[in-house]
């Protein structure tokens, strides 16, 4: 069932709507805008209505906070109006909303409105989803991750959950390519990226394809060690897939990865964090490939060859 959140100042009103429409969604009432920026950026919600009139923080200023935040950005709004100036219309349309309801409300126009712009929401979502699939593999692509991660790293900030960045990266992928061909090459990416989706067993787990045959990794919660040693069993894991590699490169296909874990508050930054984990990447692959570079507590490295 989709779920709508109504953000009114007036109980009755915020009543009203929510009996029009309970039978068909899952309705939650936020009585002021703060309480409604919250719950929009916290939960999945496939339809916002919005009381324009509101004291403090009003319709107008919520809509806007909504259209800049990257998590609410996409849910549509239908404004609530009984102030049925042409300007106010206008100036709802800029801010971004999709439709208005004007008050005293009509029952049958409120459920076709909202039904109309779930609707398209939900053709929207599906076409998102598709755009965010890497077609090779069928798991998430470069996109998906954007979204993910910052969506994320903010969850990650705002409950104080350590947060793993891990980038993986096909080893001699090049002399594999020159040696077997390209079609043999998509197939080796599919094999990993399999591996990888495996060994992602939590629903918060988040592994897509970065690019080429690089791949990232997103792991909310436990430490740095923990998650250490968890990438050095998908290392093992990849290696025991058993894909024989080119004869310059080695006996089989191997990944080298990178990696950081964090604990995130609201002024840092993921792409900070990102470019640690490329780099510690780009250390394996310095240090000889097929090994598990990590910056550990303290900012200090931690290099496989060190653990065994
Ligand atoms: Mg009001």
């Amino acid at each position: 069932m989709d779920k709508i959140l109504i953000v009114d100042d007036s109980a009755i009103q915020a009543a009203r709507l929510k009996s029009i429409l309970e039978e068909d969604y899952e309705i939650t009432i936020a009585q002021t805008a703060e309480d409604g920026l919250s719950f929009a950026s916290s939960q999945d919600f496939s339809l916002i209505l919005l009381d324009v009139v509101m004291p403090g923080m009003d319709g107008f200023m919520l809509l806007k906070r909504l259209q800049e935040e990257i998590i609410t950005r996409s849910i549509p709004v239908i404004l609530i109006t009984s102030l049925s100036d042409i300007q106010n219309e206008q100036r709802g349309f800029t801010l971004g909303a999709v439709d208005y309801i004007a008050k005293p409300f009509h029952p049958v126009i409120v459920q076709a409105r909202v039904n109309t712009h779930i609707k398209l929401y939900r053709y929207r979502k599906q076409v998102e989803h598709q755009s965010m699939t890497d077609q090779l593999t069928g798991i998430a692509n470069r996109r998906r991750h954007d979204l993910y991660s910052v969506t994320k790293w903010k969850e990650a900030a705002r409950l104080k959950i350590p947060f793993t960045i891990c980038m993986f990266d096909i080893d001699h992928f090049k002399a594999y390519n020159d040696t077997f061909g390209h079609p043999a090459g998509d197939k080796v990416i599919i094999a990993v990226a399999k591996t990888l989706s495996k060994f992602m067993r939590r629903t918060t787990d988040f592994v897509a394809r970065y690019g080429g045959e690089e791949f990232v990794a997103i792991i909310m919660g436990g430490d740095a060690r923990i998650n250490y040693e968890y990438m050095k069993q998908i290392r093992k894991g990849i290696e025991e897939l058993q894909i024989p590699h080119a004869p310059s490169a080695g006996e089989w296909v191997t990944v080298s990865i990178g990696g950081v874990t964090v604990l995130p508050v609201d002024s840092s930054q993921y792409g900070t964090y990102l470019n640690i984990a490329d780099t510690m990447l780009y250390d394996a692959k310095r240090y000889g490939r097929n090994q598990v570079v990590w910056c550990g507590d303290e900012m200090k490295q931690w290099r496989q060859t060190d653990d065994e």
